[in-house]
């Protein structure tokens, strides 16, 4: 699409805004009621297919990662949104007498949400969802390396609302250059802390509010008291999904050295029973989205072994067909690219510690987490590690699991992110909140207008 044509339809939405804003509960639930139908009945099929066509992702894994995750935000913002809609009354100062405070919460306006490829359909539609219901219009980016699911994103979009509601802008680069160069009410940005920055300084130009749902490094621990093979299953659901490429995939492990040899154990006994004994050939193991990552995940782990470390499951690669096997890595440099930069990918390398605190110091040096996992049954050591370290979000006992949860806040701290996702914390990202201040009665407030003489007599007496 090229510049002319984002233009008109950024205007279209610019005269629409306030038609759209002005929807009730009920018109806003009708259209989060059409999306859920598209999304759950009539183009399940399609994105699925799609799906599997872009990186040979099961259909399984589509319903439980991305059609369940937005007819779960869908459902929940049907049960809530008349509350959240409402508006919130709040105290007035008694000095204020004869006045009423209330916080309006109004759409933005016209916003635009740009999307990553490793989850495509939940990660652009469950912003939109949030968008919808505080009644803004929205242009949508997904991204360009999943041409065909965003392919159907655009025809489902396209079939049940009008371009000046909600558009759909395919494209890469120079399609998101050109919607970031306009003033848009709210910008809402999936992808990497790179391209946030790129992000945050175009908003800046516009004074657009932005959320910006970014990546990096996600630690796990696992301590002494935990219990190995629970964790080990978890972990390795968490690390192997979508072949890892998930911002909230635990990124590289911290094992207690007195338990390092039977986690590890556990773990490679897991990718067996998940995947079976040649994981190339499953069907439920997804692959690489293109060959730009395959090689930059084989070259990740040539530059483990290449700095020391040992390969203790997969390590090996087809690059033909975008695979790169369930990984276990042991003996990891910390200047070896998996210990360094975001693994994105079915790579886990193991680090073990003695004391806590050296936990503690190797996090707090780098970024904040976008999450934080621990495993453990000791609370004394679980309060430990929260407190003395920051994430986005922390699961004790599993990992990613709170992303599903509606009513927790999802998103990252500085680095990982500005500005939460999900319910309510969504309506409020894509919400301005209002002050309201009504004068029913004249006040005593009126006393203290000039001229000031009769006042300045009072309060010097
Ligand atoms: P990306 O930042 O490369 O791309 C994201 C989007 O930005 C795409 O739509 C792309 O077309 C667009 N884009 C890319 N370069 C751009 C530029 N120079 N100017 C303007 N727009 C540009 O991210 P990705 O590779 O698609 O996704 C992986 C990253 O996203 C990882 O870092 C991961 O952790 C992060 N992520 C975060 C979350 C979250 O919820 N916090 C979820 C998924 C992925």
């Amino acid at each position: 699409m090229n510049t002319q044509e984002i233009n008109s339809i950024f205007e279209a939405q610019k005269q629409n805004q306030y038609k759209v804003g002005a929807s009730t509960v009920s018109e806003r639930k009708t259209k989060l009621k059409m999306l859920k139908k598209a999304v759950e009945v009539t183009y399940r099929k399609a994105f699925q297919e799609a799906m599997w066509k872009d990186f040979h992702k099961s259909k399984e894994e589509v319903d439980l990662s991305e059609i369940f995750v937005v007819t779960n935000e869908i459902n929940h913002t049907l049960h809530h949104l008349g509350q959240w809609m409402r508006d919130q009354k709040v105290p007035t100062p008694i000095s204020f007498l004869g006045s009423s405070s209330k916080i309006k919460y109004e759409p933005k306006g016209v916003c635009l949400i740009i999307s990553p490829w490793n989850f495509p359909i939940n990660l652009c539609l469950g912003p939109l969802v949030s968008a919808i219901a505080a009644g803004n219009t929205a242009i949508i980016k997904p991204s360009e390396m999943t041409p065909h699911t965003s392919g159907v994103i655009n025809e489902m979009i396209s079939a049940i609302f009008d371009k000046n509601e909600i558009a759909v802008i395919e494209g890469a680069v120079e399609e998101s250059t050109a919607l970031l160069s306009l003033p848009f009410n709210h910008i809402f940005f999936t992808g990497s802390p790179a391209v946030g920055k790129i992000v945050m300084a175009a908003a800046a130009k516009n004074l657009s509010s932005v959320t910006l749902e970014l990546g990096g490094k996600s630690p796990t621990i696992i301590d002494e008291t935990a219990d190995l093979k629970t964790s080990a299953r978890r972990i390795s659901w968490g690390k192997y999904f979508n072949s890892g490429q998930i911002c909230i995939a635990p990124d590289y492990i911290f094992v207690h050295e007195s338990v390092k040899d039977q986690f590890v154990e556990e773990a490679k006994k897991t990718i067996e029973m998940f995947f079976g004994s040649q994981p190339s050939q499953s069907e439920d193991y997804t692959h690489i989205v293109n060959k730009g990552h395959t090689a930059r995940l084989k070259n990740m782990i040539a530059d483990a072994v290449a700095k020391g470390a040992t390969v203790t499951a997969g390590g090996t690669s087809d690059e033909a067909a975008n695979y790169i096997a369930p990984t276990i890595l042991e003996n990891c440099s910390p200047d070896s690219l998996v210990m360094t930069e975001e693994i994105f990918g079915p790579i886990m390398p193991i680090v073990t510690y003695k004391n806590q605190s050296e936990v503690v110091k190797h996090i707090n040096a780098g970024e904040k987490p976008l999450a934080l996992y621990i495993f453990s049954k000791s609370s004394k050591n679980i309060a430990y590690f929260l407190d003395n370290t920051r994430a986005g979000g922390t699961c004790i006992n599993n990992n990613a699991l709170h992303f599903f949860n509606n009513d927790l806040p999802f998103g990252g701290s500085n680095n990982s992110g500005l500005g939460k996702s999900h319910g309510h914390f969504g309506f409020l990202e894509f919400s301005n909140a209002r002050a309201i201040y009504k004068q029913h009665i004249p006040g005593a407030l009126e006393l203290l207008m000039p001229p000031y003489g009769n006042l300045k007599s009072k309060l010097i007496e």
